[in-house]
């Protein structure tokens, strides 16, 4: 199934000091497990989606952190230096993508259409995600994060 959402979104970290855009075609939405994803959203899973780097528009200073990947990739994340807020992140697997969090978008996300969770092995059962999504134990082939 290839999904083809088109969004134009302004958004901002949570004490504004760094402005968000992202004007463009969502490549792909899942929703992630991995023990990094759950640390820092502090929840069992993150909401993933991913767009094309020329799609992604970021005003302000961030910080990053760069962690090695299972997949062997580098995976940096940005985030605000101010409130800790990830902007977005980006993976040595897939340099054409950014990858956004759908909470970034708080209050204006209904677009935002998950099709799969990847790394299920590490998914806590107290968090519910709907039952009918495809679940891989890590990766799916296609999905760089
Ligand atoms: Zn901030
Ligand atoms: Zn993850």
């Amino acid at each position: 199934m290839t999904q083809s959402t088109q969004i134009d979104q302004d958004t901002s970290c949570d004490c504004g000091a760094v402005r968000l855009n992202a004007n463009g075609r969502v490549v792909s939405m899942f929703q992630c497990a991995c023990q990094n994803c759950q640390k820092v959203s502090g929840s069992g899973h993150s909401s993933v989606l991913l767009m094309p780097v020329d799609a992604v528009r970021v005003t302000g200073a961030t910080k990053s952190f760069t962690r090695p990947a299972e997949s062997g990739a580098n995976f940096t994340r940005h985030f605000c230096p101010e409130c800790g807020t990830t902007l977005y992140a980006e993976s040595s697997r897939a340099p054409a993508f950014r990858i956004l969090l759908a909470g970034l978008f708080a209050g204006s996300n209904d677009w935002y259409a998950p099709n799969q969770l990847i790394f299920s092995r590490s998914h806590p059962d107290w968090d519910l995600i709907e039952s009918a999504l495809p679940r891989y134990e890590t990766y799916r082939p296609e999905t760089p994060a």
